[in-house]
């Protein structure tokens, strides 16, 4: 799976791709990050994308042309399955989304700056646009690498355990269930004794009980989506 990330800030996304899990899928050669300087698509002298918003008010506006120069060279090397603009106003990311982009091939992202971007670009070339939360950012740097991040862990072959993006929050509209490590009593407060005693069915059911308790208590409104 390819990323193509198109930003005016590209050191912003140096090091959330060159470590860990997304590293390791790049190294595989499961998915492939590029990002992509605005700027080198800029035209004019001062090598400047943003201009004065229309009927005025305060800041600026990220113009047509290097955002049109630089998708219409990708899709001239290959096929896009969609052109995604990171905004506020878009449909809020969740992991059903993840999910359906997971299975995707190419993908471009956009990610704005100061005003946001000339809305003829999002008529024109915009297939979908996603948010990453009620709140806004400085630029869509961050919620490109929020996004990038969600999709690519559920691609198989990336996670080591494959079977453990299965049951992670949200996957199956349920939270996950508490997890424990060694030591089995740190202090007094001990490990739940069915953890330890390796029955596996009894495992599985007390861990979709407390996920199912947990749910009630902190997320009642996934439960109610399930029905
Ligand atoms: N004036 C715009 C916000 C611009 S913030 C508005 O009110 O909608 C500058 C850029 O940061 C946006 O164009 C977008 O690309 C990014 N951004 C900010 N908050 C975001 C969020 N919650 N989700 C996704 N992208 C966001």
């Amino acid at each position: 799976m390819r990323f193509d990330i198109i930003s005016v800030l590209p050191g912003l996304l140096e090091s959330p791709f060159a470590h860990s899990i997304l590293q390791r899928a790049q190294k595989k050669g499961i998915s492939e990050i590029v990002v992509h300087n605005l700027r080198d698509y800029a035209t004019n002298k001062q090598k400047s994308v943003d201009d004065y918003p229309y009927g005025g008010g305060s800041g600026m506006v990220m113009t047509i042309p290097p955002f049109a120069a630089c998708i219409e060279k990708l899709k001239s090397e290959r096929e896009y399955d969609e052109i995604i603009f990171m905004s506020p106003d878009g449909e809020t990311l969740n992991q059903a989304i993840a999910n359906q982009l997971s299975i995707k091939k190419n993908i471009i992202i956009l990610c704005g700056h100061y005003k946001g971007i000339d809305q003829r670009i999002r008529d024109i070339y915009v297939t979908r646009e996603i948010s990453i939360g009620d709140y806004v950012l400085s630029g869509g740097e961050l919620p490109a690498a929020v996004l990038v991040d969600a999709v690519v862990r559920l691609i198989p072959g990336v996670l080591s355990d494959e079977t453990s993006a299965l049951s992670d929050s949200f996957q199956d509209d349920l939270l996950d269930a508490p997890v424990y490590t060694r030591p089995a009593d740190w202090n007094g407060h001990k490990v739940p004794e069915i953890l330890l005693g390796g029955n596996t069915p009894e495992i599985e059911k007390w861990r979709h009980e407390q996920a199912l308790e947990r749910t009630k208590a902190r997320r009642p409104d996934l439960l109610d989506r399930g029905e």
